[in-house]
């Protein structure tokens, strides 16, 4: 069997988990598998490094955090952009070649794959890099000497022979690219959580891991910022049908199974819910009520690679219109300086910008929400039990979101979760 394993940045953190992952490996081989493992860097490094690159940037003496997407937008070039992935992509190289001597200190064979070496091709497009194809003849020689192979994740090289990224958390997405490629009989993303939980264990104590979840809800979990997977790599899964199985790297128990839908999945209305704290919402008042206005709007945004998520345009009042809509909070400064700085077609201006980034948005997600009705009204009822005001509402066929306060997120989260009766019994039951 061909095993690809995906060791994430918590559980690299260190040597003795380092050295822990490597008994793991030796595991997996001394059952007659073959195996790949794609390595992050290890926890903080990635933020650190992006520190480094903003404080560059800074007044002398300043330390600039890293929040967010890759830099602020004053620094952001593609000159600039192609050194940050030569220094981020270095994270990784360290504990790819750290985890290859640990193996060998534990008495196997491995070899350490990085940047050039590795095989995984991409376009140019620095700090979120797409995969144009992987050449996977290197890794398999390795495979074939007896080694295990260690690559590092989340780069790749363009057709210049440059070192890309392929965005944040994207050693999921490496791990899925490779074990896709391999025909990997199972990709496993070993993580500090023992799977994926009805919501994030971290903000609601009593969460409760899935053991089956399609690819579709987990797509759209990952969509909303439940780190767990990172979005693309879902996708990739999807697209590819590739196997995947998230589970802890501290102890071998099963994990949870992202799978095609199977129809016993309908059943359960709700499946996950998730809160992403990191969007900011707009508001546009008095637009000219003239065709072409939001088209230009949202052109202009995603011109400058400003990803909006909700959009509401009111109903129009004597020629004017209000529009509001989010954006990630990283992004909000950009935002609004190239909105400040834009004419409408006409001529027109809106009569005030506002911004408001003490927001967050609130989603429950599930396939049963295809063939049951009023789920809508249960989430509004229960956030209205608990004085919760809705300021923004999205809906897709397998979800809600709803924008409110920051300040209330996690308490939406919490009662959306408990409301729905994801806090008891099985959160999802295994196939009979
Ligand atoms: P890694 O370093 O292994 O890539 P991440 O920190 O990127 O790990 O992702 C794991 C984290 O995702 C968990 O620690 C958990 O807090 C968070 N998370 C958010 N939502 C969920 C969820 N629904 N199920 C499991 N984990 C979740
Ligand atoms: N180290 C990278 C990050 O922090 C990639 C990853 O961990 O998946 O985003
Ligand atoms: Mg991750």
């Amino acid at each position: 069997m061909l095993v690809l394993q995906k060791y994430g940045g918590t559980s690299v953190a260190d040597l003795d988990r380092i050295r822990a992952c490597a008994r793991r490996c030796l595991g997996v081989v001394e059952q007659g598998h073959q195996l790949v493992v794609i390595v992050s860097a290890m926890a903080g490094q990635t933020n650190r490094l992006i520190a480094l690159a903003n404080s560059l940037g800074e007044a002398e003496g300043s330390t600039a955090a890293a929040k967010g997407p890759y830099v602020v937008a004053a620094q952001r070039s593609p000159a600039r952009d192609r050194e940050l992935d030569q220094l981020v992509a270095t994270g990784e190289k360290v504990s790819a070649a750290l985890l290859a001597m640990a193996i060998m200190d534990a008495g196997g064979e491995a070899v350490s794959l990085v940047g050039h070496q590795l095989g995984m091709h991409t376009d140019r497009n620095f700090t979120r890099a797409r995969i144009t194809h992987i050449d996977h003849e290197r890794i398999r020689r390795e495979l074939d000497a007896g080694r295990v192979v260690v690559c590092a994740g989340f780069q790749g090289i363009d057709e210049a022979g440059d070192i890309t990224t392929l965005g944040r958390g994207g050693s999921d997405t490496s791990a899925v690219a490779f074990a896709a490629a391999m025909q990997a009989d199972v990709c496993e993303i070993l993580t500090d959580v023992d799977g994926v939980y009805t919501t994030d264990p971290r903000v609601v104590s009593h969460a409760r891991k899935i053991d089956r979840v399609s690819y579709e809800e987990m797509l759209e979990l990952a969509a909303l910022g439940a780190k767990v997977l990172c979005s693309r790599s879902v996708e990739l899964a999807m697209k590819h049908g590739v196997p995947v199985h998230v589970r802890s790297s501290l102890h071998e128990g099963p994990g949870t199974f992202i799978v095609p839908e199977e129809p016993s999945m309908e059943d359960v209305v709700v499946s996950v819910v998730a809160l992403d704290r990191n969007e900011a919402k707009v508001t546009l008042t008095e637009v000219p009520d003239v065709p072409g206005t939001v088209a230009a709007l949202f052109r202009a945004l995603g011109e400058a690679g400003i990803v909006v998520d909700m959009i509401i345009q009111n109903a129009a009042h004597q020629g004017h219109t209000d529009v509001t809509f989010t954006v990630p909070e990283a992004e909000l400064p950009r935002a609004r300086e190239l909105l400040e700085g834009m004419s409408l077609p006409g001529g027109g201006r809106p009569a005030a910008i506002l911004t408001d980034p003490g927001i967050c948005k609130v989603s429950v997600v599930g396939v049963g929400m295809r063939s049951h009705a009023g789920i809508a009204a249960k989430t509004f009822e229960i956030l209205a039990a608990e004085g919760i005001n809705i300021q923004m509402v999205s809906t897709s066929e397998i979800k809600i979101s709803v924008v409110v306060s920051e300040r209330y997120g996690e308490l939406a989260l919490r009662a959306l979760h408990d409301g729905f009766g994801l806090h008891q019994g099985p959160a999802r039951a295994e196939r009979p």
